[in-house]
């Protein structure tokens, strides 16, 4: 049977591997020795199954927003991981690469950050845990992100400033990078998303899974079958999304929805949509589609939603797109703010924005009565509440 899990080498079809610097290789490759020992011991998964409880509050609720579905007239799921501890999705995976830190001997993180939520949940394991965290974010992101980077600094992180290149995500990643091949002893790199070098995007994803695992407990107790007919979820680097599939991505039942971020227009220049825009090239580590312009120079996203806008894909999700797997669409930011307030008037929910880019594919799709569709809230909207007022509709 054909699977669109990740292979031997690394690779989702011809997406992924390990494109890195030689003096990384010994890194990357204890790594990948370390990462499937570690996450299947039971040690590790008492420890993990703990903290995702008692700490960020799993399981997160599978709520059947009501009016939500009367407006598109099928039953809609909302996978509540706004309700999660700071807010969204990422702690899952910060918590999981820090477990795997401390059992490899590493006692300093480090870690990149765009908008700043990465490097709030990793600032915030590494508090919990006691370790040094370092997280590098470029300048305009450190203007721009104010709340983010006190929030780092409280917690205990350093916040280095980047001034390198645009000064925003990409810089941040590079000079991450750079700290790690300086130190590749006691050092461990904690990546935000489903992107990297293998064996990074299948980690993430791993770690993510927890966020399907529970829909199919939770969809059994509501509706007696443990599957829905889709799944939507935005993507960014993809880490929210590959949880919300992972544990059904084999299974051709249901069809699944990814949201990229349209910006002001697919056409106009202005946009995050990697998807419909990227071509094959090399990001991060990994090969998979990017926004890049004729010379191979990696083109700046623009999206409003800080946590979209990488110029680059997971390469789970581009093999997705391109085997047809994946249904996607851009949703521009215009969409995107409609979806919020919809959701926020008809449910009492204000989700983060880029939730709202999946909220946002439910005005361009048809359903049937009895569709079950499970839709992820990855993260809550008070960090987005400045941009919402901005914008609020007439
Ligand atoms: C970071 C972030 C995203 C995008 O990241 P993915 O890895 O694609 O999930 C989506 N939603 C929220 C709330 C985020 O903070």
């Amino acid at each position: 049977m054909e699977t669109y899990q990740v292979n031997n080498e690394g690779y989702y079809g011809t997406f992924g591997g390990a494109y890195i610097p030689e003096i990384l290789h010994r890194c990357v490759e204890e790594l990948r020795r370390a990462y499937l020992q570690v996450l299947d011991s039971a040690d590790f998964r008492q420890e993990f199954d703990t903290l995702l409880r008692d700490y960020v509050g799993r399981p997160s609720p599978l709520y059947l927003a009501q009016r939500l579905s009367g407006r598109y007239g099928c039953r809609i799921y909302l996978k509540r991981e706004d309700l999660n501890h700071t807010g969204a999705h990422k702690i899952n995976n910060a918590i999981g690469q820090v477990l795997l830190a401390r059992r490899m001997g590493k006692r300093r993180i480090i870690a990149e950050t765009g908008a700043g939520q990465h490097g709030v949940a990793t600032a915030t394991v590494c508090a919990l845990m006691g370790m040094e965290c370092i997280v590098y974010m470029g300048k305009t992101d450190v203007e721009r992100q104010h709340v983010n980077v006190e929030r780092m600094k409280m917690l205990g992180a350093k916040v280095r400033p980047v001034t390198s290149g645009n000064m925003t995500l990409k810089d941040a990643t590079n000079e991450a990078i750079r700290d790690w091949c300086c130190h590749p002893e006691d050092t461990y790199y904690v990546i935000g998303s489903t992107v990297g070098p293998h064996p990074y995007p299948d980690m993430v994803a791993r770690l993510q899974s927890v966020i399907s695992r529970e829909i199919k407990q939770q969809l059994m107790e509501h509706e007696g079958r443990d599957y829905p007919d889709y799944l939507v979820a935005c993507v960014g680097g993809g880490s929210n999304a590959a949880g919300t599939i992972y544990h059904y991505l084999d299974d051709s039942r249901v069809k699944i929805v990814l949201a990229e971020a349209g910006g002001k227009g697919v056409d106009s220049g202005l946009s995050a949509a990697t998807i419909q825009l990227g071509r094959l090239g090399i990001i991060h580590g990994a090969k998979t589609l990017v926004m890049q312009d004729e010379d191979g120079q990696i083109q700046e996203p623009y999206s409003i939603s800080a946590g979209l806008d990488y110029p680059g894909i997971g390469p789970m999700h581009a093999n997705l797109a391109a085997k047809k797997r994946a249904m996607t669409y851009a949703i521009d930011d215009d969409e995107a703010l409609s979806a919020a307030y919809r959701l926020t008037r008809l449910e009492g929910i204000i989700p983060a924005l880029e939730s709202a880019h999946a909220l946002g594919t439910l005005e361009k799709m048809r359903f049937r009565p009895q569709d079950i569709v499970v839709l992820t809230v990855s993260g809550r909207g008070d960090k987005d509440i400045a941009t919402y007022l901005a914008h609020a509709p007439q």
